[in-house]
């Protein structure tokens, strides 16, 4: 018996689902031991890791507070806080529904099929009370046999779970309905495959290859921090993506992919992505990313390193794990070298503020994007290549990004137990080369210098040579196209180019060049040589509009790699470590 009027406040969630096939799921939130105070309580506007306000309570329909039959009075106070009179009660419960009909890694859906459920979508909190454990009680369509998640059960009961606080709940989105489950074991740690939708795969050796990546990954960090792991997997029409939790992650891939060698490789590559976020990110993170602010927007300047050397180490721990070959991972890098460096973008916005600015421009793109910005993946993720090259210089090839990442993760979250500022994050990595790295922050990371690639490749014996270079009697026009009910419609301009300087504008319909009808660009480019003058017709809002344009050359970038003829000791051992010739199987 409980007998201290102090009594610590309790909550727990119901979720029933009566309305499934109408997208909506039931949400009884009930609130005792409470202290009789007006109660808040508010819905997330953002899911962490998507950087976006999304405004979930816009989904959320007839709120309502009761004391036992007693309805009480409830004040909506802004978009998603609701302010409940209490009127001394110590137990309320608190009713409403929410619509869920989107089917993408950071939302909920909900049909009669499924249930997929995120936490900052459907459950609310307590103003201020976010420490409070909770229990959540599932009643499922009768047709549902199965739920995956990474909260934990109670009473061995699964329809019953518990969550410490709610950031783990926010951070444990949860499956219900009858999806396949897999299980294997990695770094000694149970692990859950569950997937929805069917699909081509081939169990055993799905679950033989992620086991592979999840061993990979631990490798880097030399200790894994879950008791369990979830991958919730969505096998829908088409679609890529995942968004990463505490001790689980959602992907959503192509059903009918899994036999594709090359869409499987980046679903593996894709899976290896969202499993070193449990570390680079969900623990290992900059300060501001943890615990949030669910009302606004958490900025930070270094998502270039927590999503940008996730995805440098998404395609290498896939070649370590062996599914690339050396090759074969060296034309991943530099098929993203060259869409980096080609993108104008790269010389205007610098990946720290691409970061910072993830909000209004990376999640919100427009036509003019790739002129304007640089994503803090792409960029991110060939920082993470040259910081290896670094390290593997400055060390004499005995260390590598490896050892930067295990010491952040031992220094501040395992022992710190907190957030890396900027300047920690600088530290730590000049700290592991042994030098300062000014310019390569000043440079690359808050500036758009054009990196010298083969500066920092040496360091393994590699260097990059451009392809188109000397071929500069190809045209390169720069407005791209689409066909719209028989219409040559412009749908981007790329900065630099011909068509950007004569004016040529996004919606645009190209008519003509020359007094010629045109229907195929390319093939009436195929007719001209760079410096010739046309005359471009277009319609532009109804108006004919006659453009001169001089025709430019093509400046891309094509680089490959290529080894270096006569390769030093140092060079070899370097190459050898970054590749783990020594310590991985190649299958
Ligand atoms: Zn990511």
């Amino acid at each position: 018996m409980n007998t201290s009027s102090a009594a610590e406040t309790q909550l727990s969630y119901k979720l029933s689902f009566d309305e499934a096939a109408q997208h909506y799921v039931d949400v009884q939130m009930d609130v005792n031991h409470w202290n009789g105070k007006d109660l808040i309580v508010k819905l997330p506007v953002w899911a962490p890791g998507s950087y976006l306000v999304r405004e979930f309570a816009r989904n959320v329909e007839q709120f309502q507070a009761f004391s036992g039959s007693t309805a009480l009075k409830v004040e909506k106070i802004n978009k998603n806080t609701w302010k409940i009179s209490a009127n001394k009660a110590t137990s309320i419960n608190i009713k409403y529904k929410v619509y869920a009909f989107e089917l993408t890694v950071r939302t909920s859906f909900i049909d009669a099929a499924h249930a997929y459920l995120n936490g900052t979508s459907v459950f609310m909190y307590i103003d201020g009370k976010k420490e409070l454990s909770s229990t959540i009680k599932i009643t499922p369509n009768s047709t549902w046999k199965e739920i995956s998640s990474g909260l934990e059960s109670v009473h061995d009961n699964k329809w019953t779970l518990s969550s410490p606080n709610y950031d783990v709940l926010a951070d444990s989105p949860i499956e219900i309905g009858n999806q396949e489950i897999l299980k294997f074991e990695a770094a000694g740690v149970p692990h859950e495959i569950a997937l929805y939708g069917g699909g081509n795969y081939d169990k055993a050796k799905l679950t033989r290859d992620i086991k592979q990546i999840c061993e990979e990954a631990t490798k880097v960090f030399d200790s894994h921090p879950c008791k369990r792991y979830t991958f919730i997997v969505h096998c829908l029409p088409s679609g890529g993506g995942g968004l990463e939790h505490l001790n689980s992650t959602t992907v959503q891939t192509s059903r009918f992919g899994f036999n594709n060698d090359k869409s499987y490789k980046s679903f593996l590559s894709l899976i290896a992505h969202e499993y070193f976020h449990l570390w680079n990110v969900k623990r290992l993170r900059p300060e501001v990313l943890g615990p949030f602010d669910y009302d606004r927007e958490n900025y930070t300047s270094m998502l270039w390193f927590s999503e940008g050397f996730t995805a440098y180490y998404d395609n290498l721990l896939t070649r370590r794990a062996g599914f690339y070959t050396p090759d074969a991972y060296l034309e991943v890098i530099t098929a993203d070298i060259n869409k980096v460096v080609n993108q104008p973008g790269n010389q205007v916005q610098p990946v720290a503020e691409a970061s910072f600015d993830a909000w209004i421009k990376y999640y919100r793109p427009n036509e003019n994007s790739s002129n304007s910005t640089i994503s803090y993946y792409e960029k991110g993720s060939i920082l993470a290549l040259i910081l290896d090259m670094e390290i593997l210089r400055d060390t004499k090839g005995v260390k590598d990004l490896d050892d930067l990442m295990k010491y952040l993760y031992t220094e501040y979250y395992l022992g710190k137990k907190r957030g890396f500022t900027d300047a920690e994050f600088k530290a730590a990595a000049e700290l592991i080369c042994g030098r300062n790295l000014n310019e390569f922050f000043s440079k690359y990371v808050n500036g758009t210098e054009p990196i010298p690639f083969n500066d920092y490749l040496s360091a393994v014996g590699l260097r990059l040579i451009d392809q188109n270079a000397g071929r500069s009697s190809e045209i390169y026009f720069g407005a791209n196209t689409k066909t719209d009910n028989g219409k040559l419609i412009v749908s981007s301009v790329v900065k630099g180019t011909c068509a950007y300087e004569a004016g040529i504008n996004v919606n645009d319909e190209i008519i003509g060049f020359d007094n010629y009808r045109v229907d195929d660009l390319n093939k009436w480019l195929g007719y001209k040589k760079v410096g010739d003058k046309v005359d471009v017709l277009v319609s532009r809002e109804g108006s004919l509009l006659t453009i001169p344009v001089t025709l430019k050359a093509n400046t891309t970038l094509k680089y490959k790699f290529d080894a270096i003829t006569s390769v030093t000791a140092d060079q070899a051992k370097a190459y050898n470590f970054w590749m783990k010739f020594d310590t991985q199987a190649e299958h």
